[in-house]
């Protein structure tokens, strides 16, 4: 029921549709503001939060579309019939996006509370039951876990007390096969190329974090091997603490939680 005076009632609603152009950055709720303002698509500064200052200024709820896709579902069961799918902390189903090395990659949607063995099974599994080397869970942003975590839940509470995360809902299988050298400087090279540019920490911190890899995979360091890991979390610790966004606070995430991992990754 869109328009002005729906069904007589005074209240006016309408939805308006605007086409992004594919920045990484601007999934980051300000930048979204600033890119449908018609201005560069760079995050804010927060505080004020989009609930007090948002879109063109006024008060704004930004949700995703998978948060919205709930909402009739809720409505049909009512809110304590869907909180009771999941876990108590992680309430209703979810979507996951299966890529990597399994039989039949996809978005797969499951209750909160399956397996990471749940999903992989449900896309297939590993192809030729090759052992899996590692998983990506949340995307670029994400953190790899290793084999011994198949078991975990998928909850916010599970993965975080894991010092994992959900993140996108991304899960990239990688088997024995896999090359992870060349895994992690791609995503070192995404962020280096998605970082808006705005802030030094991460405008700065990418490319060194690129260029150090690059250097590690190619076995020319500058400096120790020993020193330069130490110099690559220093640039982590750097964006983590000082980028005004969450892509430059999690740029080095997944390529941290990989090098803590013994034996995973030779550089
Ligand atoms: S952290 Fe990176 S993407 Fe975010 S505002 Fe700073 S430069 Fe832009």
């Amino acid at each position: 029921l869109l328009g002005e005076d729906i069904l007589g009632s005074g209240f006016a609603f309408d939805i308006e549709l605007r086409r992004g152009a594919g920045a990484y950055i601007c999934g980051e709720e300000t930048a979204l503001f600033e890119s449908i303002e018609g201005k560069r698509g760079e995050p804010r500064n927060k505080p004020p939060f989009p609930v007090e200052v948002g879109l063109f200024g006024s008060p704004t709820a930004i949700n995703n579309v998978e948060t919205l896709a709930n909402i009739p579902l809720i409505l049909e069961l009512g809110g304590e019939s869907y909180a009771r799918i999941g876990t108590a902390g992680s309430t209703g189903p979810k979507l996951f996006c299966l890529s990597g090395h399994v039989a039949r990659p996809g978005v797969y949607e499951v209750e909160f509370g399956a397996t990471l063995r749940d999903l992989i099974e449900l896309a297939g599994g590993v192809p030729d039951d090759r052992a899996i080397k590692a998983i990506l869970l949340g995307g670029a942003a994400g953190v790899f876990v290793g084999p011994d975590q198949l078991d975990l839940p998928l909850t916010f509470e599970a993965t975080r007390a894991a010092g994992a995360t959900l993140g996108s809902g991304v899960i990239m299988v990688f088997d024995e096969t896999a090359d992870l050298v060349e895994t992690l400087r791609r995503i070192a090279q995404f962020f280096r190329d998605e970082s808006c540019g705005q802030c030094v920490p991460c405008r700065v911190g990418s490319v060194r974090q690129e260029e150090l890899l690059a250097r590690l995979a190619a076995g020319s360091p500058v400096r120790s091997r020993e020193e330069e890991l130490v110099l690559l979390r220093e640039i982590g610790q750097a964006m983590r603490d000082a980028s005004i966004c969450g892509l430059g606070q999690t740029a080095s995430s997944a390529i941290e939680s990989a090098l803590r991992q013994p034996g995973l990754v030779a550089l």
